[in-house]
């Protein structure tokens, strides 16, 4: 067997790669560019490309793509082979510094939301040369941004990128009052835990819904489900296991730090987590991770299904964006320190969490909406649609202290004089490890907990960075001005406790008696993408993302429709598949039974009329009334979608498939699910929610 510690990285074009093959002058301005953020010059630019192509074709690459995430929710990619016609009228594989800085893909089928107009429809792409180049299959993928002409971000790095930006300038303002003067550049470190299932190929082929929409339309509750908790952390099957390792192989060529895997609560479910990286390296690697798991599965006849809710009835799948800021000295900032000076450090950071977390609540629940994460959040599965914090009891304690001035009753029994005493080390509490929280301090990260399992991680990140951003901001303004640093220190992390402290919840929050808390307290409740997202343009939402230069006014705007248009659209296929399958499907099966029944009522009868049918009847009476019922039901879903197709305000379409077209998928799904538990399993025309999670 090889070594991992061998093959690691190999398909990444990384620093140690770079050093070794550029000159050392071009290597240190690329470094310049990658730190710093300094333009980078077309010398720099041409001897790059001339290096990385080198490499690549090494490794057997035939052509490049710029490689970004457009705001669809996957990954894009136009390849273009290196050849290049010669004199001699053969080829030489070419590739300029242009090249790898910027493409012009012809990306007016992407969404812009009103942004591109026709003309400049192109946009182009830009290397973000913070994010490494990597070989897929062929092709040297180049991770950039993606922009319009008019620079209007269209993808989903790029405001990412601004929101380190921004968190980076205010982190180090802050930090520079505390006599950091070797901080030159804070950062914020993600590690996601992507939850996924896995199902046979060929039953997958066999239904509709999962080809076209990721997750089952109908389908009755098997006799056996997760009740048990016999597959959370449970023994993995061998067919899983080796789908695991060739999967942590393809990763780890990647650079990616695939570390963790396990079984999850449903059955078939299962989940990975790569250690924790820059943020943005942390989006790039998770798209590619959701990609390969994709990927790998066909190759061991199974599909990997990235849906939040695939199932009806079992657990969804969720992502936990695990988030910290940290130095570029390798300091965490979320780390309580060692001397008191420090925790009043950590403690002004964490207080910026909170308040921001606090203040932009709705930015948080909407960065995460989607039509599948809808089915999860509130649901007794994931976190309910309303933020709260969990900090755990030892650290409620001592900012209880804090704010009232009284002493500490934590372990030790300290009274909390912020400056002089040293704060205990939070490690996570164990024996309280808060799972029904959507955003838990967890000792020296905090973990977002409501992502679901096929959102980009960029979205969340980019509204918790600019969030903090402000806070921190906010705080600097003040302190920058103080007189007596120590004394204003301590009363602004005392104020914003006070002021925010609604946030904070340590209790369940599945409980129902937790959303009417909620309520009082006077958080938000955004139960559903179309109550979310519109607050996108909140006054506040867009003062604050325009001040820290994350987004345009107008890429709101567009953003705001092209997340609405997303979730239209998706429940809109929703729909069409389900009155598919139905006409196509569902009903004329339930008619064959019915034949069969009928024919076999003809056949005891004319043997003698004294023999019951009541087996039959019954059941004739039952699968008739459902065919009336489920027909009737398809033709209204069916003109519900065709008048969606007639509002013309975004805002109006999404309200409406919220109020009447989803309710009236759930009405036509029960009456097929019901009729499922009645026709003869030889007839019924779709894999079972059995075969499906028990299958492999
Ligand atoms: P779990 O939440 O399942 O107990 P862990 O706490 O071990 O799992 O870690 C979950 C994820 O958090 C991993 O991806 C890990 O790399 C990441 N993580 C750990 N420390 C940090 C940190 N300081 N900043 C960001 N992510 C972190
Ligand atoms: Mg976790």
């Amino acid at each position: 067997m090889e070594n991992v510690a061998d093959y690691f990285g190999c398909l990444v074009f990384d620093d140690k790669l770079m050093k070794e093959r550029l000159d050392g002058k071009i290597y240190q301005k690329l470094r310049k560019t990658i730190d710093d953020g300094e333009q980078l010059s077309l010398t720099v630019a041409n001897a790059v490309a001339v290096a990385m192509k080198d490499w690549a074709i090494e490794k057997g690459a035939t052509h490049y793509t710029h490689w970004f995430q457009p705001l669809t929710g996957i990954t894009a990619e136009k390849h273009d082979s290196f050849i290049s016609p010669s004199l001699d009228g053969r080829i030489i594989m070419e590739f300029s510094g242009k090249e790898l800085i910027k493409g012009e893909p012809d990306a007016s089928s992407f969404p812009s939301g009103g942004l591109r107009a026709t003309f400049e429809a192109r946009g182009y792409t830009a290397w973000d040369p913070t994010s490494y180049a990597f070989i897929k299959g062929k092709t040297l993928c180049i991770p950039t941004a993606f922009a319009s002409y008019g620079a209007d971000a269209l993808d989903k790095k790029t405001p990412l990128l601004r929101s380190m930006q921004a968190l980076n300038i205010q982190a180090l303002r802050v930090l520079k009052l505390f006599g950091n003067e070797d901080v030159k550049k804070v950062v914020t470190s993600v590690g996601p835990e992507q939850e996924y299932f896995l199902v046979p190929k060929e039953l997958y082929a066999k239904r509709k819904d999962l080809i076209y929409t990721g997750r089952t339309l109908f389908g009755a509750c098997p006799p056996k489900g997760q009740e048990l908790d016999d597959h959370y952390f449970g023994s993995i099957k061998p067919r899983v296991l080796a789908y695991m390792e060739d999967l942590n192989d393809e990763l780890w060529k990647l650079g990616i730090l695939a570390k963790t895997q396990h079984n999850e609560v449903a059955p078939a479910q299962h989940e990975l987590a790569p250690i924790y990286t820059t943020t943005n390296i942390a989006t790039d690697n998770n798209q590619l991770t959701m990609e390969i798991m994709q990927k790998v599965a066909t190759k061991h006849g199974l599909v990997c299904l990235l849906h939040e809710k695939p199932f009806k009835g079992v657990n969804g799948s969720g992502k936990h964006n695990n988030w910290s800021i940290g130095t570029d000295t390798g300091v965490n900032l979320l780390t309580p320190g060692e001397t008191p000076y420090e925790n009043v450090q950590f403690l002004l950071f964490l207080v910026a969490v909170i308040k921001a977390v606090d203040e932009y609540q709705d930015l948080l629940r909407l960065s995460v909406a989607t039509a599948g994460n809808d089915h999860r959040l509130g649901a007794n599965e994931a976190p309910p649609a309303v933020i709260s914090i969990f900090l755990g009891d030892e650290l409620i304690g001592v900012l209880d202290a804090i704010e009232n001035e009284t002493e500490y009753e934590g372990a030790k029994k300290k009274y909390m004089k912020l400056g002089v005493d040293v704060l205990p080390q939070f490690r996570r509490d164990t024996t309280d490890r808060n799972r029904t929280s959507p955003f838990a301090f967890t000792g020296n990260k905090f973990e977002f907990r409501m992502l679901g399992s096929s959102n980009s991680i960029a979205c969340c990140n980019m509204m918790l960075n600019s969030a903090v951003a402000e806070s921190l901001k906010q705080f600097a303004d003040v302190l920058e001005n103080s007189d007596n640093f120590e004394n204003d220190v301590h009363t602004l992390i005392r104020d914003t406790i006070k002021a925010h402290k609604r946030i904070i919840f340590n209790g369940n929050g599945y409980d129902d008696a937790w959303l009417e808390e909620a309520e009082k307290r006077g958080l938000s409740n955004l139960r559903t993408t179309a109550d979310a997202m519109p607050h996108l343009l909140d006054e506040k939402n867009v003062a604050m993302l325009t001040a820290h230069k994350v987004f345009t006014e107008a890429e709101l705007e567009s953003r705001l429709e092209i997340m609405l248009e997303n979730y239209v659209k998706q429940v809109n296929i929703e729909a069409l598949t389900m009155v598919d399958m139905t006409g196509k499907q569902i009903l004329p099966a339930i008619e064959s039974y019915l034949t069969k029944l009928l024919t076999n009522v003809t056949m005891k009868k004319a043997i003698s009329p004294d023999i019951s049918c009541a087996y039959e009847t019954a059941n004739i009476e039952k699968l008739s009334a459902a065919c009336d019922e489920m027909s009737a039901n398809a033709g209204i879903l069916e003109r519900l979608t065709y008048h969606l197709s007639h509002i013309d305000n975004i805002i109006e379409q999404a309200d409406f498939v919220r109020d009447e077209i989803l309710p009236q998928m759930d009405t036509l799904r029960e009456y097929a699910d019901d009729a499922e538990a009645i026709v003869d399993s030889k007839i019924w025309p779709l894999p079972t929610y059995g075969e499906l999670l028990f299958g492999v």
